[in-house]
């Protein structure tokens, strides 16, 4: 089947919009999906720094939502199910059996650099093959051919091409909070950065009683995180050392957990001195430099750890999550502006000029 995709062909060139082919059908365990939205993330767009690791030319995209088309067997994934794409995992590693999927060890060869041997490759209008499925998916596209391991099913009254980002961005901030810290009534949060992975955090930590301070240098992000809840702090109150106490101040004393969505070393070495004994900080955002730690911050025995994707289960915390936003508590559509997948280039100088938190890319209808 012939399809249209965007299509990122060197770390320095716009997306192109271009008809792909997709020779498979899909196989035993696979389903294939026709994409209804998907969300851009830091990581489709750390591709271009990747110095080749990620292969290119490639079809990005790893926050899907869509529906089932057909099935190869094997999953109970049914033609016209609404699912969400979330990350690629073995299943079969000591992490996957262990409920930790994505800790499992072939995460960074299956999602990153390289994908599946055996995934189904898109040609190009030439005949030439492109990289191997992006995070098990490749969704900045019409459809998907994708592991139905990945899919996870979803309520059809939902607004299916809005869903994508529940499957990575939305999932990481969110997941952080309710998995890896397990915050509650009376713990006390800093997320470091008041994007779309801090500003799920926000929303998580509001939905489950936590006290949150959302540290960021942007005035309007800062608006958008008190507006779900948290209490807003400058994050140029570094500049005079004045961070960490203003941080103890309004945790009452020192906070129980971080959240570092920045990768900013002075931001992490301030909110470190900033937690109470035994807290911990968790990064998510990859460093681009070695992080030097200042004496101290870690004395009490205090943590800091990775976390990737929250910890989650995509299966049981999406589901979580919508429930959450079924209720009013999980307001992550208004983080959302969608634009057609044509305007992907346009959606991320949006991205990057910090004036959208979350674009969501909408593949134009089928043709015929
Ligand atoms: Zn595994
Ligand atoms: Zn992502």
């Amino acid at each position: 089947m012939q399809f249209t995709a965007a299509v990122l062909r060197g770390p320095d060139t716009p997306f192109t919009i271009e008809d792909v082919t997709l020779d498979d059908e899909p196989g035993p365990g696979e389903v294939l999906v026709r994409i209804a939205g998907g969300g851009l993330c830091r990581t489709d767009l750390a591709v271009r720094r990747s110095g080749g690791r990620s292969p290119l030319p490639a079809v990005l995209g790893h926050e899907g939502s869509g529906t089932v088309v057909s099935s190869g067997g094997g999953t109970d994934l049914a033609a016209g199910d609404h699912v969400v794409l979330s990350f690629d995992s073995c299943g079969s590693c000591p992490h996957c059996r262990g409920a930790a999927p994505a800790y499992c060890e072939s995460f960074a060869a299956l999602n990153l650099f390289g994908g599946r041997e055996s995934a189904p490759r898109l040609t190009d209008a030439a005949g030439a093959a492109l990289a191997p499925r992006w995070f098990g998916q490749s969704s900045f596209a019409a459809y998907a051919l994708v592991e139905a391991r990945n899919a996870v099913r979803v309520d059809r009254s939902l607004p299916l091409e809005l869903l994508g980002p529940l499957g990575c961005g939305f999932l990481t901030g969110a997941g952080a909070v309710l998995h890896t810290f397990a915050a509650g009534p009376g713990d006390t949060l800093v997320v470091l950065g008041a994007g779309a992975v801090g500003l799920a955090a926000v929303m998580a930590a509001g939905a489950a009683g936590v006290t949150t301070v959302a540290v960021d240098r942007h005035p309007q992000r800062l608006s958008l995180a008190e507006r779900f809840g948290a209490l807003p702090l400058p994050a140029d109150a570094a500049d005079g050392g004045g961070l960490p106490e203003r941080i103890r101040r309004l945790t009452d004393g020192g906070a129980r957990y971080a959240l570092d969505t920045t990768a900013s070393p002075a931001l992490i070495n301030d909110t470190l001195r900033a937690l109470r004994p035994t807290g911990t900080l968790g990064l998510v955002a990859r460093l681009h430099a070695p992080l030097a730690l200042e004496p101290g911050t870690l004395d009490r025995g205090r943590l800091l750890r990775h976390i990737c994707e929250g910890d989650a289960v995509p299966a049981l915390l999406i589901p979580r999550l919508l429930r959450l936003w079924q209720a009013g508590r999980f307001p992550f559509d208004q983080l959302i502006r969608t634009y057609p997948l044509a305007d992907i280039n346009r959606a991320e100088r949006d991205c990057d000029e910090g004036r959208v938190v979350k674009p969501v890319l909408i593949p134009a209808a089928p043709r015929g």
